[in-house]
């Protein structure tokens, strides 16, 4: 393995899966739905693939997917996207955030990222050969955010692009307008990039809405936006995402990306793009759904003596043990499926600042309510 490589072992999900599954445990950890999809997409699937829709697709992606992807932005946003050469389709938002960062970052470029960060953002950025700076978020008022000044003064001259992802994974934040100011402050004055990680922009709650940081004044033109049909869907295993960006930007991602993976797979590109036309009702329900089963998760780790940090969006919410007397999120995850079999992610594995996330475990509430009721009896043996 290369040096750069080196370090980076198994993911987080996979370990932890796969501990669920060895120990028979409840899997609060790795995000993703124990329920399908919207029916009629998945029909769409199944027809795509009985109609003959199983070769190659254009590398770009299929047309009708980059259309409704444009069409989903401005109907959505107001955002305004050539579907021919402003939108790529790639393998999942993780690919789209790979070769962005591939295709956009010099070795030894300082990419901006917000701690805990999302585990496939700190291996890209080594693997372009660039460097992380994190900018922690702290618990305050109920939710996480950052101190602006922080912010600036991670900026230097080797900055190149602050990775921003709204809703937050796993802090459960929705950036407000005035905290995404603060970003494009920065990006405007110092001519950086911005990439944004858009993956749960249809799962925000109460009245946290999903800004695009492409929204704001003369942020546009230098933002590369991804997101990905797997959570907005609950088809977490179709892997089907996209980049939009200005088109000198997504020339750049399809240089990189075309020698990945060429191309994503077909039959899912023409039930999402179905997906996005017609089941946008059904992912209101979803989201519905998802802000009842964070309120039930959330009132089952604080009566199993969790302090809980409510999230505005995503399907995680994160959990400060030291209430219950704990102090290592690392020690007590791999303990947990032992002691009362479930399984959670220590967010530490998130942070450079291992001191500002050593007491958080991360848990998912994408699951059935019974499964969620289960999992908070067996935590409640706990305390
Ligand atoms: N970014 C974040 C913040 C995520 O939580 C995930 C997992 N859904 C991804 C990217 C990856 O998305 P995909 O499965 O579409 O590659
Ligand atoms: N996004 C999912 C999570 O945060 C995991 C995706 C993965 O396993 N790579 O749980």
């Amino acid at each position: 393995l290369v040096p750069r490589m080196q370090g980076f072992g198994t993911t987080i999900f996979a370990e932890m899966s796969a501990l669920a599954v060895r120990t028979g445990s409840i899997n609060l950890g790795q995000g993703f739905p124990d329920t399908d999809g919207p029916p009629g997409m998945l029909d769409a699937a199944v027809e795509a693939i009985r109609s003959g829709g199983n070769q190659y697709p254009p590398g770009p992606g299929l047309p009708e997917l980059r259309r409704a992807v444009a069409e989903q932005r401005r109907a959505r946003y107001g955002l305004e996207y050539d579907p021919d050469t402003e939108v790529y389709i790639t393998v999942g938002a993780t690919e789209g955030i790979a070769a962005s960062v591939l295709a956009l970052a010099n070795p030894g470029d300082e990419v901006i990222v917000f701690e805990p960060y999302y585990d496939s953002y700190a291996a890209t950025i080594a693997l372009a050969g660039a460097v992380r700076r994190p900018v922690t978020l702290r618990p305050d008022g109920g939710r996480f955010t950052f101190d602006p000044d922080e912010l600036r003064a991670a900026v230097g001259p080797r900055t190149r692009m602050i990775l921003v992802n709204s809703p937050h994974n796993p802090a459960g934040t929705v950036f407000t307008r005035a905290e995404l100011e603060a970003i494009a402050d920065l990006c405007r004055e110092h001519d950086l990039i911005a990439l944004t990680d858009e993956v749960y922009e249809y799962l925000t709650f109460d009245d946290a809405e999903h800004i695009p940081l492409a929204t704001l004044d003369g942020m546009r033109e230098r933002t590369v936006a991804v997101s990905s049909a797997g959570k907005t869907f609950s088809v977490t295993g179709w892997k089907t995402g996209w980049v939009t960006a200005p088109a000198p930007y997504v020339r750049a991602v399809q240089t990189v990306k075309q020698f990945m993976t060429y191309a994503a797979g077909g039959p899912w590109q023409r039930a999402v793009a179905y997906a996005l036309r017609n089941e946008l009702d059904w992912v209101a329900r979803l989201r519905d759904s998802l802000q009842a089963k964070r309120d039930r998760l959330v009132a089952g780790l604080e009566a199993a003596g969790f302090a809980a940090v409510r999230p505005q969006g995503t399907y995680f919410v994160q959990a400060d043990i030291r209430p219950l007397g704990f102090t290592d999120g690392m020690e007590l995850a791999l303990a947990l499926p032992e002691k009362v079999g479930v399984v959670a992610i220590p967010t530490q594995v998130f942070y450079d600042d291992a001191a500002a996330g050593s007491h958080f475990v991360r848990f998912a509430f994408c699951k059935k309510d019974e499964v969620i009721d289960e999992a908070v009896e067996r935590l409640r043996r706990l305390g």
